[in-house]
């Protein structure tokens, strides 16, 4: 088993999760683990199928909250979200302990689409919006993703609140989930390269040591990559760059919470990567 820890990537009933944030704290615990970070999905009014209700992330801040003290002296909880990049600003109206910035979707002519949803999703809006340049949709995808933590940190100073959020980059390579052997497009292709260096220069840019990175899990523990986000070549260069890295599970199931840690790990030192052991 893995010596770290915490997850601070974790979904609940709330959204598209499996439990209840009481079932996941009880398995958290259990497990020894230090701190459990929650991170419902924000209301997206362009896809309600899989992130919270207006209505029910009140209810998720306020239970989150109940159960932060009643587990005070046990484990750390933390109260956060899953930002998207097209996410209601009303949702930056609650006080967040942290928030993941990620982008699911690409804004086009007036269309939305996910990015993560299907193969076959992907490669339509690929031919229907850029006339089957991979490398068009992908430079539009690290666009988002660099100015991502820009948008969260200006949708918490309008809504004057959670001033004081840990900002995670959610799968920051989310864009490769359906190209494992290189199905789609060449990950070391010079236009993929320079789009997502310069999402990093972006986002290290602008924001440094307040935001952390994430070797994200999820997608291994649901079948459908090998590997984790981001790819190795990515996590070279955050070694290199000097950037904050956290393990996540992405968890949507209290039995996947450090699901692929020890890999996770390996694959960290081996890039050399110092992992940041609490947020
Ligand atoms: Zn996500
Ligand atoms: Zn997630």
């Amino acid at each position: 088993m893995s010596g770290y820890k915490a997850n601070y990537h974790t979904h609940t009933t709330y959204c598209d999760g499996e439990n209840s944030p009481e079932e996941i704290i009880s398995e958290a615990v259990r497990l020894g683990m230090t701190e459990l970070g929650f991170s419902g999905h924000s209301y997206t009014p362009a896809d309600e199928s899989y992130c919270m209700s207006r209505e029910g992330m009140r209810e998720y801040f306020d239970e989150i909250g109940t159960l932060r003290e009643r587990y005070a002296g046990k484990i750390r909880i933390l109260r956060g979200i899953e930002m998207d990049y097209f996410s209601d600003p009303e949702d930056y109206r609650y006080d967040w302990d942290h928030i993941i910035c990620s982008c699911h979707y690409i804004k086009k002519d007036g269309d939305i689409f996910p990015v993560d949803e299907s193969q076959d999703i992907l490669t339509d809006a690929c031919i229907r919006h850029y006339g089957g340049d991979i490398y068009s949709l992908i430079a539009d995808y690290y666009t988002e993703a660099g100015n991502s933590a820009d948008v969260v940190r200006a949708g918490c100073i309008t809504a004057e609140s959670s001033a004081d959020a840990k900002l995670v980059i959610g799968h920051f390579d989310l864009i490769t989930k359906f190209n494992e052997g290189g199905k789609l497009f060449d990950e070391s292709d010079p236009r993929y390269e320079a789009a997502w260096k310069s999402a990093l220069d972006r986002l290290c840019g602008t924001h440094g040591d307040d935001i952390v990175f994430e070797i994200n899990t999820g997608a291994v523990s649901r079948g459908c990559r090998t590997a984790p986000y981001p790819s190795v070549s990515i996590l070279k260069e955050l070694a290199r760059r000097g950037c904050r890295v956290i393990l996540s599970s992405d968890s949507h199931d209290k039995s996947t919470l450090l699901y692929g840690f020890v890999e996770a790990e390996r694959l960290a030192e081996e890039a050399g990567l110092r992992l940041l052991r609490t947020l």
